[in-house]
């Protein structure tokens, strides 16, 4: 017998990324207090969760889980189409739907599963998907499969986008991007993306993970700061476990779109309802995010403050606009030898390497949060200017 035994073969595979210094590791966080976390008996200040707005922590999102467990329980005990849909999941939605200005929206258990099932509900096999190269790992997934034809056009390149959704004018097509980019930060081209699609007649979808709670007036995200509705985005996505800081996500857009994907979307219907009590708390962070500016005002101080004193020190920072502030370092190596020369001075930071990032883009991801002070982003940037991680000339 030649067959391959697959335990082995997987274990080869981890081999090969721990030889390439690519070994994911995990970290068990014993205790979050704020910005603050303990690991390993130590307190680090952390830069890298994506609690946006510092709302994970906040006594209101408490007190609605606590409230609703006690009148609830915990487990939703079904899925939404046999018993699991309550009152606080309906809130929940009309909530969102009406913070985005769509007519419904629609709650999933994760990001992961509201991609995948509004990919495999709107798409047949051999339709078209184009998508940013830089599209998070799901929308990629979703689309492989829908079993539809993925293209992806080079980071931004509307023009590239173009000549994609030109080389299939008798299919129909969905354009996918990440509103703000979860390892750059930046934010997509979504006017010209929007205008490319009504004359190509394509579907445009926006994944808002990192763009709702951040951006726009009332944390609207990038597609109402861009000046866009439900017109020009169809298809709206954010997550409820980054700005909201709780956990799960939601699809917006007309009633058509929901009802369609109550139908259709495996990954809605087959799968328990997210605990009520949860959804009860995004209930509470959504109110918070929508009223609460001086979250989001903080916030973009503090990223204003990052850029300004990481230009001084001449550090190889990406462009930015958001609470995402790369530290593009290039080589996996370095990228933690970075990681672990801040965490000896008591910080925490993750490097992201290949292939959660492309070859030779290795990076330590900054986040930045409301829920930190100015005097924390001074000691990171005192932190950073003594690495080795200088701009080469
Ligand atoms: C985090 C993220 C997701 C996945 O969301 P989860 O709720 O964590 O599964 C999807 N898209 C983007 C752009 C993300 O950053």
């Amino acid at each position: 017998m030649t067959r391959p035994t697959l335990t082995e073969r997987l274990a080869q595979r981890s081999a090969e990324r721990a030889q390439a210094g690519l070994l994911r590791r995990l970290r068990t966080i014993e205790h979050a207090d704020g910005a603050w976390v303990q690991s390993q008996g130590r307190r680090l200040l952390s830069f890298c969760s994506n609690d946006y707005l510092g709302l994970a922590q906040h006594p209101a999102l408490i007190d609605a889980l606590k409230r609703a467990a006690d009148d609830n329980g915990v487990g939703s005990g079904s899925a939404h189409l046999i018993c699991g849909h309550r009152t606080a999941h309906a809130e929940l939605e009309e909530a969102l739907a009406a913070w985005t200005g769509r007519e419904r929206a629609l709650l999933f258990s994760t990001g992961y599963m509201a991609n995948l099932g509004v990919m495999q509900a709107l798409l047949q096999r051999d339709d078209l998907c184009v998508q940013d190269k830089l599209n998070h790992a799901c929308l990629l997934d979703g689309a492989q499969l829908a079993g539809a034809e993925l293209k992806r056009y080079p980071h931004a390149d509307v023009e590239a986008a173009a000549r994609q959704l030109a080389s299939h004018t008798d299919t129909a097509a969905l354009l996918a991007t990440d509103g703000v980019f979860s390892m750059d930060g930046d934010i997509a081209p979504l006017g010209d993306l929007a205008a490319l699609c009504r004359q190509e007649n394509a579907t445009f979808m926006v994944d808002d993970a990192h763009g709702l709670g951040v951006l726009g007036a009332q944390g609207e995200g990038s597609v109402t700061a861009a000046g866009l509705g439900q017109n020009e985005v169809p298809v709206l996505m954010a997550t409820l476990g980054k700005a909201l800081g709780c956990s799960g996500a939601f699809v917006a857009g007309s009633a058509a779109l929901i009802d369609g994907l109550v139908q259709s979307a495996r990954t809605y219907i087959y799968t328990t309802a997210m605990p009520p009590a949860l959804a009860a708390a995004t209930l509470a962070a959504v109110t918070l995010a929508q009223t609460e500016s001086w979250r989001r005002n903080k916030l973009h101080t503090l990223i204003a403050r990052f850029r300004q004193g990481a230009a001084q020190l001449g550090l190889p920072l990406m462009p930015s606009p958001t609470a995402i502030q790369p530290l593009l370092l290039g080589d996996a190596r370095m990228a933690l030898d970075a990681s672990e020369a801040l965490e000896r001075q008591g910080f925490l930071v993750t490097a992201i390497r290949p292939p959660t990032v492309p070859q030779g883009k290795a990076r330590l991801r900054i986040t930045l949060s409301a829920a930190h002070e100015e005097a924390d982003v001074d000691r990171l940037l005192e932190a950073l200017s003594g690495l080795p991680v200088k701009r080469p000339v």
